[in-house]
């Protein structure tokens, strides 16, 4: 019994909400690394038995399956998947409007399972039902697909509806609403309209009383560093979507001027904010100097990440570590040649999959460098191509690398499909000597094997748009170092030798302007000088810098501590 009372809805103190969660690489329910934190943080949460309920949108149709032609064009494809087969339907009903019409909205639920088998029950909002209208079916369909109308309907039904569906099913005792990232900020208007509700006079507008009281129960997360990555409405969608009340109470609350910012609205009433990296919450505090932001460094969830032959090295040499991720600290224990042994097999693994889905037999000896990530344009993933010809002398005097990239555009961004388009080109150029494959249809399943899988995980975003960055601790989980430039959780991850190399360097605690010139040349100089001496004729020097991967970075930058910093500062407060 003393189990149970923990399982009961309204013993659940805590609500996450989040527009993308990626649970698994068969839903696609996620777009990238916002998604997968979001499902890391809920697994993570599982195993420490936060009392946590999670909402986020069902995506019937998803973000997009990739397909690549042979010159790199994408083109794509929505996914269907047996919702059924993973989900199980509620019978509850929310109700709300929509651009001024009823809308019911209805929850499937999964149940993520921690360690100790403690249980997060997790709600996709739905509202592709027979009652409702045509264009009001489809608004759980399509994952950042749409125009801004179709976006703000969403946030809409995310936000209000996600609210209204826990009360519908029960969750009365919710304590604190996390908002992960600005596209859940309408939570916070229908908690102040429950108060208004609440008190009996319908056309009563929110006291300083209720402003505070919300605040209390309000968290919010920033992902973006850059002004334009926040979440913005124009009024006149704006003016079709929310209900004059709600626009008027934000226009009280200074929210609004010429367009509605998500950001402004979840700064504003939440008690406890956070940027996801030591560096991005102090960008935060400059873009946003009116509020106090703090910062929890993001993490990834151990069990989750590390490949199948390292967890057999993990479980024979630190027992404890699938329970305690602060214990992979003693990772400099465990013998080299096994980390290595366990090292190759996933190796293997990875180039057999590459094999088979690009028919490209690519050499297990030879240097394995992964890059995969969104293909946005600051991320500049065609950086490590900008001089082919040094490329092909770091090949013949430093030693052999084959290069691994995968990564989606999004569907409008045509910068990001012409990156891929370039990486092609390099590909096809270089294709005498250097082996360059690029995997289609990046998801969960192709970061597993490819951080796991690579000798060198390599990043090159233009600072400071890498707000953390996630996938460079899933490969030092792994063991695999990074090649980075020093922006997000890197500058607190980067030891020079000892866990990974920079591009780029510090001045001052801030890296250096961004110039694409000089990155790319220390890229090739630490490649050829540092790195592939190192790993070719330094082997059991390689070996030891993949233990301090593990024991310095996979004990810190992992979902556990995350929770916990959370728990600390952010839910029970
Ligand atoms: C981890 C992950 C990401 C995030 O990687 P970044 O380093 O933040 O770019 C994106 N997509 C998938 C599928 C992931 O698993």
């Amino acid at each position: 019994m003393a189990e149970d009372y923990r399982y009961m809805n309204d013993q659940r103190k805590i609500a996450y909400f989040s527009m993308e969660l990626g649970l698994t690489a068969e839903m696609p329910t996620y777009s990238g690394g916002l998604g997968v934190l979001a499902g890391d943080t809920i697994r993570a949460a599982a195993d420490l038995k936060v009392p946590m309920v999670a909402v986020a949108l069902l995506h019937r149709k998803g973000y997009c399956r990739q397909k690549l032609d042979e010159h790199g064009n994408q083109s794509e494809e929505p996914v269907n998947w047996a919702i059924e087969d993973y989900l199980t339907p509620m019978p509850a009903r929310a109700h709300m409007k929509v651009e001024g019409r009823d809308v019911v909205v209805r929850a499937w639920q999964r149940d993520i399972v921690g360690y100790g088998g403690f249980k997060i029950p997790v709600y996709f909002l739905d509202t592709d039902l027979p009652e409702n209208d045509e264009t009001h079916r489809g608004l759980t369909h399509h994952l950042y697909g749409g125009d801004e109308r179709y976006r703000l309907c969403q946030e809409k039904v995310l936000g209000i509806g996600g609210v209204r569906m826990l009360r519908a099913l029960g969750f009365n005792e919710i304590e604190r609403f996390h908002m992960n990232e600005g596209h859940a900020a309408l939570l916070s208007c229908e908690l102040l309209d429950e108060r208004r509700r609440s008190g009996g006079d319908p056309d009563r507008k929110p006291s300083e009383e209720d402003v505070e009281a919300v605040r209390r129960k309000c968290v919010f997360t920033t992902h973006t560093p850059v002004p334009a990555g926040h979440d913005q409405f124009k009024l006149d969608v704006v003016h079709r979507v929310l209900q004059e009340r709600t626009i008027e109470a934000l226009k009280d609350l200074s929210c609004i001027d010429d367009v509605l910012n998500m950001t402004f609205v979840a700064l504003h009433l939440s008690h406890y904010v956070n940027g996801v990296a030591k560096r991005h919450g102090e960008i935060s505090r400059q873009l946003f100097a009116d509020y106090a932001i703090d910062s929890i460094t993001n993490g990834v969830h151990a069990r989750t990440w590390v490949s199948p032959p390292i967890q057999e090295v993990l479980d024979a040499h630190i027992p404890t570590w699938r329970e305690d991720s602060y214990s992979l600290r003693n990772a400099l224990s465990i013998p080299r040649r096994e980390l290595w042994a366990g090292h190759v097999k996933a190796k293997k693994e990875l180039l057999g999959y590459v094999s088979r889905t690009t028919s490209v037999e690519m050499d297990p000896e030879a240097f394995t460098i992964g890059f995969a990530r969104r293909a946005a344009t600051y991320k500049r993933a065609d950086m490590f191509f900008d001089d082919l010809d040094r490329l092909r002398r770091i090949y013949d005097s430093a030693g052999a690398l084959q290069v691994i990239y995968a990564g989606k555009a999004h569907p409008k961004d045509g910068g990001g499909k012409d990156l891929i388009r370039r990486i092609f080109q390099a590909k096809e150029a270089l294709k005498d000597k250097i082996k360059v494959v690029y995997l289609p249809d990046y998801d969960i399943r192709v970061c597993r094997l490819m951080t796991g899988g690579v000798d060198l995980w390599l990043n090159t975003p233009e600072p400071p748009m890498e707000a953390s960055g996630t996938s460079g601790m899933k490969a030092a989980l792994n063991g695999i170092p990074s090649l980075s430039v020093l922006d997000g959780w890197w500058i607190e991850g980067w030891i020079e030798g000892t866990t990974g190399w920079s591009i780029g360097g510090m001045i001052k605690g801030v890296a250096e302007p961004a110039d694409r010139a000089k990155d790319a040349e220390m890229l090739y100089d630490k490649m050829e000088y540092v790195i592939l001496p190192l790993y070719y004729r330094e082997r059991s020097q390689f070996m030891s810098v993949m233990r301090y991967c593990i024991a310095l970075n996979g004990s810190f930058f992992n979902t556990q501590r995350m929770m916990a910093q959370y728990v600390l500062k952010a839910y029970f407060t």
